[in-house]
This record gives structure tokens, C-alpha cells and sequence, in this order.
């Protein structure tokens, strides 16, 4: 009937909007329905990015923002391999989500289901397994992407990788291990084997990764572990391409190539890495290299969550998006970084993977939103040419394609250093991260070996008693 106003969450019927709204304030103590929510899923550097720029322009009495990521911190991926290798503490480059928490609403959680008909995101306490409903006006998927195996059960038992702050640790923990033991034996195969450390995939996270780790086990053993003879120092670099970091092009990728050769590194291109063992690692070639550490940087794939969700998709499960970032279907549904396929108008290929790209996709992303939340139509298209792409091979070396040009050496790496420290959010970190570096040129890396961390379960620990359903919590504003 017209006049009537309906609560959807209770079915009452009131004769104005305005009692409809007190209603829903005080009877379901959730926001005024008047108030649009803006939902994050993900605090990478696309959600975190889009999160800043709508809190630039709204305040919390026009719009209601919640973000939701898995760890209570934005990762700086860039700088991860170097944090594996010791030049970086891992705290300085991670930035608790709540800094950029301005007006928005945090929660430290995993999202375990988005349905998009109901307008619903499902997500699941980390630290006690239990679930919460949060429902949204506009959506943003931004959940990145995860390791991929492509289903080699042994490859994934017996590999590191790089992707979070545990992985930097265990890996710089891992390496410093293997020295000690290395140290404590005349034996050379079983020295040489325990020296051996073979990195799989020839992007910038396999690339870096071997770059900084040769660079810090070589300075290490010159250091201080006299009985390593270096000779029996082998990384090796495993890329299934011709090449290897295709991100800044072939000829930067063979200067690249060429430098990491000379620095001691072995790189087996066109060779695919298939099996996997504690002591070896086998190639598709049927070769195999006997080796105590194999860190996987081979691929990666899409969290199942973001893949079952029912609206289109393309390039491997990621989301569907128009020029202006929206789900084709649901316009209210944004996606960006590297759970979105984005086509580039001009040329049909998807955009890359890169923090750069999720950056400049956030900005995008915000502005069709608050283009939205105003009730205007004019929305911005995306279209970004990348100023240039460049990546650290360790000992303050670096390649950098940047308007064109090609450059590498020390020039490109203080150019990458200069470009991340600016990009890294928060004046506190930047200082930290400066520091890290000053330090490093001037001592010799820490080889504390931090291990065997206690862990205190709290199995007795209850927040409240029985959980209320999944639609009633949402009126409980936690
Ligand atoms: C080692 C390494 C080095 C790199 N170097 C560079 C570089 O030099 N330059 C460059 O441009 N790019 C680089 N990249 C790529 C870059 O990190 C990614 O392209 C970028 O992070 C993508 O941003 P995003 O917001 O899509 O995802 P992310 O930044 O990965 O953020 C996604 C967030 O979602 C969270 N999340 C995922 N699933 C769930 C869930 N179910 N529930 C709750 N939270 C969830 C994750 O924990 C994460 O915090 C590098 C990547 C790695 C791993």
C-alpha cells in the first residue's frame, strides 16, 4: 500500500518515514537506514586505499564504512623480501588497520560468505571461530590474492613462501638455521645441500626473494661463519619463462638476469618445478636438485570466497567489473586489486596484479561511490598507463623502467627505495623503515634466531553466552 513504510527487519508497517527510522534506530539499535553503508572486505592495498579516500569526503553522520581484513595490520608487500632478509624489522612494515580508522568500524576477521542477493557478508571471528553478519548498501571485494599450488600436495608441504609476515620470518629464521648447521659440519655435499635454497617463480616476489636472500647468507658467512666454505652457497632460481620479471620488460629482465648470475645465483629458465621433498626439489625436465630449502613465489590464485560468489567472472575466478569497477549486475558491488579482472579498454588485456594498479584503482573505486552515495550518474572510467615498474636484486642493486627508460644498478636502487618509502603509509613507519636501512649500511645483518614462540590458547575465554542468529546480530551493533 502507498504511505506505508515497511521495516524490513520486522515486518512492521509505519505511516511515515520518519517513525520507520526511529524505529529502526531504537527497537534493532542499528544505524538509521537513511545512513548508506559502505562495506570493505579486505585491507590490502586496494581496500585500505578506497577506505582513505571515501573518509577524505564523508562524514560518519552521512555514511557508515566498515572495513574487515584477516590480520589486524595493512602488509607492505614490496618491502617483505627484505624484511625476510633481515633489513627490515617486520612491525615496520605493517600498519595497524586502526590508524587509517578514521570514522570507519574495524573488524579483525575472515570472511567466510558474501551473498550478494541478500545483500549479506558473513564473517568469522579470528580469534574464536565465531560468526557475525554485516550487511552493506555498497560493496567493495578487495581480498587480494593466495598462494597457488595448482593442487601439488607436495609442493605445498615442503615449501616456504612469501606473501605475509609470517612467511618473511620463518624465512629469515629458516635461513639462519641452516648456517648454524651448515657451520657445525665438515661434511661438503651435506653443507653444500643444507646452502642450497631453490626459489620458484620468476616474478617480483621470487626475484627479490632470491636477491636479498643470497645477498644476506653470502654477507653472513663472510661474517660469521668461518667453517662455511661460500663455494658451497647455491641459490638457484626457478622460472618458468624465457626470462625472468616480465613486470618491467624483457631487456630490464635480462639486465636483471645478468646481475644475478654474476652475484652467484643459477637461474634455470623454461623449466617447471613439479615435485617436492624435504631434500630435493624435482623439474619437469626429470631433473632434480638436492636442496633443504624451496620457497614457492609460483603462482597465485583466488580466495575461494571471492570465486564462489554467484555474479560473473572471469580470468580464474576473479570478479567481473565494467570501466567504472562495478560488478556488471550489481552495480553496488565494486572490486579492485588483484581479486578483480580488469580489462584495459585499449588494448583488451587484463590490468596486472600490482600494488601500483590497486593504488590508482582505489582512487577510482571511491570517487564512483561518493559519485553514487550523492544520487549523480557522472561516473569515472578507469584507465591507468603505468609510469614504470621496478624491483631490488639485493646488495643495494635494482632495476627501474621508469618513463621508458631503462635503468639499473644503484641509481635504480635508491630510486626504489625513495619511491616505497613515500608510498609507505604513516610518518612513524617511514621513519622505521629510513632507520632499518641507515642501519643496515652501517652493521652487519642480526642473526638472532627467534624461535620456539609460546602460544597461550584461551579455549575457556567466552565473549557472552549463546550467539544469536545471523540476521539478529546484525541489529546487536557490536
Ligand atoms: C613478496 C611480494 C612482493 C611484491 N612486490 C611488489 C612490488 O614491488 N610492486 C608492486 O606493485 N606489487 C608488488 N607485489 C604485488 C602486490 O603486493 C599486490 O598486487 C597487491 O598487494 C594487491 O593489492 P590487493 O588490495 O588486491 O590485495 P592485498 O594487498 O593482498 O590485500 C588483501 C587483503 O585481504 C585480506 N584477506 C584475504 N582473504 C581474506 C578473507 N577471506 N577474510 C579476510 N581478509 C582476507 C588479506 O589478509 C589482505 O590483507 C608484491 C607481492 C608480494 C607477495
Amino acid at each position: 500500500m502507498s504511505g506505508q513504510h515497511r521495516c524490513k527487519h520486522c515486518d512492521l508497517v509505519f505511516d511515515s518515514k520518519k517513525s520507520q527510522n526511529a524505529h529502526v534506530i531504537f527497537a534493532h539499535k542499528t544505524t538509521s537506514p537513511t545512513i548508506k553503508k559502505v562495506l570493505i572486505l579486505g585491507g590490502g592495498f586496494g581496500g585500505v586505499g578506497v577506505l582513505k579516500e571515501i573518509q577524505k569526503r564523508v562524514s560518519d553522520k552521512e555514511v557508515s564504512i566498515t572495513i574487515v581484513n584477516e590480520e589486524n595490520y595493512f602488509l607492505f608487500t614490496p618491502m617483505l623480501p627484505e624484511m625476510a632478509a633481515g633489513v627490515i624489522h617486520p612491525s615496520n612494515i605493517a600498519i595497524p588497520i586502526r590508524k587509517f580508522c578514521k570514522q570507519a568500524k574495524f573488524y579483525q576477521a575472515v570472511v567466510s560468505d558474501i551473498n550478494l542477493n541478500e545483500r549479506l557478508v558473513t564473517i568469522t571471528r579470528t580469534f574464536d571461530g565465531k560468526v557475525h553478519a554485516l550487511e552493506y548498501d555498497y560493496l567493495v571485494l578487495s581480498l587480494g590474492s593466495q598462494n597457488n599450488f595448482f593442487g601439488n600436495k607436495n609442493m605445498e608441504d615442503n615449501s616456504f613462501t612469501i606473501k605475509s609476515i609470517e612467511d618473511g620470518i620463518a624465512l629469515k629464521n629458516h635461513a639462519i638455521t641452516m648456517m648454524e648447521n651448515a657451520a657445525q659440519t665438515g661434511d661438503e655435499d651435506l653443507q653444500k645441500r643444507l646452502l642450497t635454497f631453490a626459489v620458484v617463480g620468476g616474478g617480483f616476489a621470487g626475484v627479490e626473494t632470491i636477491g636479498e636472500l643470497n645477498h644476506f647468507i653470502r654477507q653472513s658467512v663472510k661474517h660469521a661463519y668461518p667453517t662455511i666454505d661460500s663455494k658451497n652457497i647455491t641459490p638457484i632460481l626457478i622460472s618458468a619463462r624465457g626470462g625472468i620479471l616480465p613486470e618491467v620488460g624483457e631487456k630490464l629482465g635480462n639486465v636483471a638476469m645478468k646481475y644475478l648470475q654474476k652475484v652467484g645465483v643459477n637461474i634455470v629458465t623454461n623449466t617447471k618445478a613439479v615435485g617436492a621433498s624435504e631434500a630435493e626439489i624435482k623439474l619437469d625436465n626429470g631433473g632434480s636438485i638436492p636442496c633443504s630449502t624451496i620457497i614457492w613465489a609460483g603462482g597465485v590464485a583466488i580466495d575461494p570466497v571471492i570465486s564462489s560468489i554467484n555474479c560473473e567472472h572471469e580470468n580464474g575466478g576473479r570478479i567481473k567489473v565494467n570501466k567504472f569497477l562495478q560488478n556488471p549486475c550489481n552495480p553496488n558491488v565494486f572490486a579492485l586489486g588483484d581479486c578483480a579482472a580488469i580489462k584495459d579498454e585499449k588494448n583488451g588485456k587484463y590490468y596486472p596484479p600490482t600494488a601500483q594498479h590497486a593504488i590508482r584503482e582505489s582512487k577510482v573505486v571511491a570517487k564512483n561511490i561518493l559519485e553514487s552515495l550523492k544520487g549523480g550518474t557522472k561516473f569515472q572510467e578507469f584507465s591507468y598507463k603505468s609510469k614504470g615498474m621496478m624491483a631490488t636484486i639485493g646488495n643495494r642493486v635494482g632495476v627501474v623502467s621508469i618513463f621508458g627508460k631503462n635503468l639499473s644498478g644503484v641509481t635504480a636502487w635508491a630510486i626504489w627505495r625513495a619511491y616505497y618509502l613515500a608510498n609507505l603509509p604513516t610518518l612513524e613507519k617511514k621513519i622505521k623503515v629510513a632507520t632499518d636501512w641507515t642501519i643496515d649500511l652501517l652493521f652487519e645483518r642480526d642473526l638472532t634466531l627467534v624461535g620456539k614462540i609460546k602460544k597461550k590458547e584461551l579455549q575457556q575465554f567466552h565473549l557472552g553466552a549463546e550467539m544469536p542468529s545471523l540476521k539478529e546480530q546484525l541489529f546487536a551493533d557490536l
